[in-house]
């Protein structure tokens, strides 16, 4: 078994998982800052930080991409802001708001979750239609590929890649 190169499948695998994730981490807070603030306090003063999290079509855009991240370098750290008495939604309409920034009404702790399985690997690997099916095959008797989001790896061997063959030609009757 092989694993596919990623950039070929970039296509195919975009609706589903792949390769145009971006997560930018906004810049750290000074180390000094927070513990000169914590001296002063002995307690949370203020504390934030920002995950942008592009789509995976919209991470096609480059501008874009570019675009926020020249945007989120230009911030001059999270804890500033709050201190000063900005609160969430100004700090996001000055950074964002120039850009069809919508805020929606419910706030909601987030936390990871990738939605890849097996299934949906061999739904994108069926895209790639027959022929590459068969040449995957007969190469490399399986496929194999990782998600980018969670890095899980998929392997399907091939009476699995046979079988998605064998639905693409019953649905093409
Ligand atoms: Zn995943």
């Amino acid at each position: 078994m092989a694993a596919i190169a990623l950039g070929s499948l970039s296509v195919a695998f975009s609706d589903v998982i792949v390769d145009s994730l971006v997560v930018e981490r906004a810049r750290g807070e000074s180390v000094a800052a927070a513990g000169s603030l914590q001296s002063l306090s002995w307690g949370a003063s203020a504390a934030g930080g920002l995950l942008i999290q592009v789509l995976p079509k919209a991470a096609r855009d480059e501008a874009l991409v570019e675009k926020l991240e020249s945007r989120v370098a230009a911030l001059a750290g999270f804890t500033p802001l709050l201190q000063a008495g900005k609160t969430l939604p100004q700090i996001f309409e000055q950074l964002l708001g120039d850009m069809g920034l919508e805020i929606l009404p419910e706030t909601q702790l987030v936390r990871f979750h990738c939605g890849c399985s097996f299934d949906r690997v061999m739904g994108a690997l069926k895209i790639l239609g027959q022929d590459e099916l068969r040449d995957m095959i007969e190469k490399d008797h399986g496929a194999e590929a990782t998600c980018h989001f969670c890095n899980e790896v998929y392997r399907a061997n091939s009476d699995q890649l046979e079988g998605l063959i064998q639905e693409l030609q019953a649905e093409s009757v």
